[in-house]
C-alpha cells in the first residue's frame, strides 16, 4: 500500500465514524415539511442583498462578512477584514464579475449580489491569485468577432485518474444508510460521464478501499471544510486520485427529479449536484459557461443533469472519447462560438489553474 493510499484509508476510516445525523431525502419538493423551509429564500447569504449599491470608500455593516465569503472562494487574500469598501474588495468584485459573465463594474449592483447569494459548490473558484474561469483566460478579438476560449478548467497540474485504471469503484458511507433511490441517483450521475469517456464505474460495498467515496455530512466533518446548514454551500469534492465526494447532509435533497414542480426554495436536486461533483472527482474545475454542469452555482428548484458541450470537451481532454460516444453533447449550449485557445494552451497546462481546496493540508492535519 503506498503512502497516499494509506493516508486516504485512514482519512476514510475517520470520516466513516463522524456522521452526526442522517441526511434528509424527499421524493419531491412538495413533500418537504414547512418547518424545514428557511424563511430567507437564499438562506445564509441572503443578508448580502442589503449591500446593494455600496460604493468604494463607504463603511457598511456586512462588508466584512462579504470579504470572508470572497476569501473562502478564492477572490481576496485573508486579512483583518473590516466593513470598509476598500480597493481590495473592489478588485475582488471585478474578478468575480468577470468569472460570472457580469458587468465588471467593481460595484455591488443587484445582478452581482443575486449571483453571490445563490447556493453553490464549496470548491473555490481561485487559488493563489490565478483562475481558469474567465478571469484567468485570454479573449482574442478578430475584427468585430469576439472569440471566447472554452470555459472548462482543470486542477493545478491537470491531475486525472491513472491511464491504466479504467474501471473505478465507488462506495457510499455506510453510516448514511442510503436508500436505493439515492444510490440510483448516483448511478445515473456516473453514467453521464461514462457515456462520453472510456471509464466505467462500479459500486462496491467496501467503503474504505473504494476509489471514490461518497458521503453526506453535517457541519464540521474533519476535512477543514465544514458545511453550513441549509443552502449556502451544497457539496464539495477533491481532485484525482483522492476520490472524496461530500454532500451537505442538512440540505433538503430531492431525489426524483421534479424539483422544479414546486416553489419550495430550499429544494435542491440531488442528481444535478452529483453530476457536478463527479466532474471534480474526475479532474474538472469550474467553468464560466452558465449552461455547463461545472458552473459553480445552482438555483434551488432547478434541475441540470446533462453535460454541456463545454463539459464534454473538458473531460475528453483528460480521458479521450468513449468509442461509443456519438460526438454530440447531451444538451446543447447556446453561447457564442467557442474556439480552442491555441495561444493560451501552454499556460492552461503550465500552472495557471485554480486549486481545489487544499486536500493535502487536510490530510496532514489528521
Ligand atoms: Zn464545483
Ligand atoms: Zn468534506
Amino acid at each position: 500500500m503506498n503512502s497516499h493510499l494509506f493516508i486516504s484509508v485512514i482519512f476514510a476510516s475517520i470520516l466513516a465514524n463522524s456522521v452526526s445525523a442522517l441526511p434528509r431525502f424527499f421524493p419531491n419538493s412538495s413533500s418537504i415539511p414547512r418547518s424545514l423551509i428557511p424563511t430567507n429564500p437564499d438562506g445564509k447569504w441572503d443578508a448580502f442583498k442589503n449591500l446593494t449599491g455600496c460604493h468604494a470608500g463607504e463603511n457598511v455593516d456586512g462588508l466584512a462578512n462579504l470579504k470572508n465569503y470572497l476569501h473562502y472562494f478564492g477572490y481576496i487574500d485573508k486579512n483583518n477584514f473590516t466593513d470598509e469598501f476598500d480597493d481590495n474588495l473592489k478588485s475582488a468584485i471585478k474578478t468575480y464579475q468577470l468569472n460570472y459573465n457580469l458587468n465588471t463594474t467593481g460595484e455591488l449592483d443587484g445582478q452581482t449580489l443575486e449571483q453571490i447569494v445563490r447556493p453553490r459548490c464549496g470548491v473555490a473558484d481561485i487559488v493563489n491569485g490565478t483562475s481558469s474561469m474567465n478571469s484567468g483566460k485570454k479573449t482574442t478579438s478578430s475584427g468585430i468577432h469576439i472569440h471566447a476560449v472554452n470555459h472548462y478548467s482543470f486542477f493545478p497540474g491537470t491531475p486525472r485518474w491513472p491511464a491504466g485504471k479504467t474501471d473505478l469503484t465507488y462506495a457510499f458511507l455506510p453510516a448514511n444508510n442510503l436508500p436505493d433511490s439515492v444510490k440510483a441517483v448516483f448511478s445515473r450521475a456516473f453514467q453521464k460521464w461514462s457515456a462520453v469517456i472510456p471509464l466505467t464505474f462500479t459500486e462496491t460495498s467496501s467503503y474504505v478501499v473504494a476509489d471514490i467515496r461518497i458521503g453526506f455530512h453535517s457541519g464540521d466533518h474533519n476535512d477543514g471544510e465544514p458545511f453550513d446548514g441549509v443552502l449556502g454551500t451544497l457539496a464539495h469534492a477533491f481532485s484525482p486520485p483522492t476520490g472524496i465526494l461530500h454532500l451537505d447532509g442538512d440540505e433538503n435533497w430531492v431525489v426524483d427529479g421534479d424539483v422544479a414542480a414546486s416553489a419550495v426554495v430550499s429544494a435542491v436536486d440531488l442528481e444535478s449536484v452529483a453530476v457536478h461533483e463527479l466532474g471534480h472527482v474526475l479532474g474538472l474545475g469550474h467553468s464560466s459557461e452558465r449552461e455547463a454542469i461545472m458552473y459553480p452555482t445552482i438555483s434551488t428548484g432547478t434541475r441540470k443533469v446533462d453535460l454541456a458541450g463545454d463539459d464534454v470537451d473538458g473531460i475528453q481532454v483528460l480521458y479521450g472519447s468513449n468509442p461509443n460516444y456519438n460526438g454530440s453533447a447531451t444538451s446543447t449550449t447556446t453561447t457564442t462560438t467557442q474556439e480552442r485557445d491555441t495561444s493560451g494552451g501552454g499556460s492552461r497546462f503550465g500552472g495557471q489553474l485554480w486549486l481545489l481546496l487544499a486536500v493535502g493540508m487536510g490530510l496532514l492535519t489528521l
